[in-house]
């Protein structure tokens, strides 16, 4: 058996690794068309702040240790430039080897998202940066190193725009963060986002939303940003964040079946339309686990799973993915944001009824020190079944969010959160735990 992985960091890292402890004969050889594989995405920010200092821990894994560990013919600088299904057979050019053909028994696709670059004046600055990569981080980490860099302005307040937003602010620069819509992070509701709105701003961010940008214009040494409302900004670096698209150009002639927004389209096994073709990550179109609609989501641990998962089928295994329900979280100067589950916006999207509320427990037992008190929200239906959560507040969020996430995966109601034991000693909680609260409320 002879399988071609595409995209050698989450989904196709992960496929490769199960592929071989499933099957010890088959033939892997991993394509990932930059020098690095199987790095840490979501630490870059982090080294950018100097929060991670050694540059090595980004970097999971090396293409000799995946060859050492699971005799994995990693093929780094090769870039999968299309793929002939008929034939069952890929092209690839490399920057040492040139072009040529590798045939296959399956083919997995993970090429994951690449960052968007909107089509308006000024873009190609080379002022203007996004992070998706190592080379991208090195070049970001050398600029902000440079003297002479005071002003960031971060275009977009997704997750990757607010915590480069906080790294930057951690490295002593002034930061101004732009965001179209009314509010940041939309996997979050307008009335548990101001907080976290709230916390950048008393730390030192510049906050302009609902305001997108216009044009980009080099002045000097710097770039002018002009904004819809007309207000200028000007910036010596500049950190475009305002999402991704699927990096699947080279698949245009494949015969594959694409999404709306060009999202590889997969069923539950990860299959596409291609036979033996499989595709995972950021790149492919799934099913939201709460409103059962299409979407895409980009995440690491669905990435990570779906690769598991291709993989599986791969050997034989009768493995299905059923569904992202979107669990995410964020670390915003000293308070955590989390979420899992539908909002109240995309509820209202797919036309479903719901029910919210709110509880604003402490993190532990009050009369033990330390104990802040977080908001929890929670939205569920007229059954009491539970349809998303988000949680902001400054310790214990993660986990209180945690579990709800799990009791959503096994279809849970509000009940069940009243009932669940969860552990309980003054420094960690209270004998009713934040999720408990929840429960009893929405009862
Ligand atoms: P990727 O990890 O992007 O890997 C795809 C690889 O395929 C790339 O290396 C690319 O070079 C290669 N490739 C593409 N086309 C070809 C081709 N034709 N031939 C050969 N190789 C090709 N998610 C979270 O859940 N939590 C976080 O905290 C978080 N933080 C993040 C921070 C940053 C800065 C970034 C960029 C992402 C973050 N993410 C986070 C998202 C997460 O990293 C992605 O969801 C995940 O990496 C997707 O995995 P993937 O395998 O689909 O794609």
């Amino acid at each position: 058996k002879k399988v071609l992985i595409v995209g050698g960091v989450a989904g196709g890292a992960s496929a490769a690794a199960r592929l071989r402890r499933l099957d010890e004969t088959a033939e892997i050889i991993l394509f990932e068309r930059d020098e690095y594989i199987s790095f840490a995405n979501c630490g870059l920010p982090y080294y950018i702040g100097e929060t991670i200092k050694d540059r090595n821990k980004l970097l999971v894994q090396t293409p000799e240790a995946m060859k050492a560990r699971f005799n994995i013919d990693v093929r780094n600088n090769s870039e999968v430039i299309s793929i002939d299904a008929k034939n069952k057979k890929v092209a690839v050019k490399s920057k040492t080897k040139g072009t040529y053909e590798e045939s296959y028994d399956y083919l997995i696709l993970s090429p994951g998202g690449k960052a968007i670059r909107p089509n308006i004046p000024g873009i190609n600055s080379e002022k203007i940066f996004t992070l998706r990569n190592i080379p991208d981080t090195d070049i970001i980490k050398a600029y902000v190193d440079k003297k002479g860099i005071n002003h960031a302005v971060v275009i977009g307040g997704g997750f990757i725009g607010v915590e480069m937003a906080e790294n930057l602010r951690d490295r002593g620069l002034n930061v101004t963060l732009v965001e179209a819509a009314p509010h940041i992070l939309a996997p979050f509701d307008p009335d548990m986002v101001v907080m976290a709105e709230k916390e950048l701003v008393e730390n030192g961010i510049g906050l302009i939303l609902g305001d997108g940008v216009k044009s980009f214009e080099e002045i000097g040494n710097q770039v002018q940003i002009a904004l819809g409302s007309n207000t200028k900004i000007n910036a010596d670096i500049i950190i475009l964040a305002i999402g991704v698209s699927p990096d699947t150009g080279f698949l245009k002639e494949s015969g594959l079946a694409f999404g709306p927004k060009g999202h590889i389209i997969v069923n539950e096994k990860m299959e596409t339309n291609l036979e033996g073709v499989y595709a995972v990550g950021d790149a492919i179109e799934v099913v939201d686990f709460i409103t059962k609609q299409k979407t895409a989501i980009a995440l690491a641990g669905p990435a990570n799973k779906q690769g598991r998962i291709a993989a599986d089928n791969v050997a034989g295994l009768n493995a299905t993915y059923k569904g992202t329900q979107g669990s995410s979280i964020l670390k915003i100067f000293g308070l955590t944001a989390a979420s899992t589950g539908a909002n109240e916006r995309t509820l209202q999207r797919a036309n479903m009824l719901y029910q919210v509320i709110y509880v604003h427990p402490v993190s532990h037992a009050s009369y033990y020190p330390g104990a802040i008190p977080m908001s929890l929200k929670l939205i569920f239906n007229e059954e009491g079944r539970v349809l998303g959560a988000q949680g902001i507040g400054y310790d214990g969020v993660d986990k209180r969010i945690d579990v709800i996430a799990t009791a959503i995966r096994f279809n849970g109601t509000v009940d069940d959160l009243a009932e669940l034991e969860l552990s309980y000693a003054p420094p960690f909680s209270s004998a009713k735990d934040p999720v408990n609260m929840a429960g009893f409320v929405a009862q």
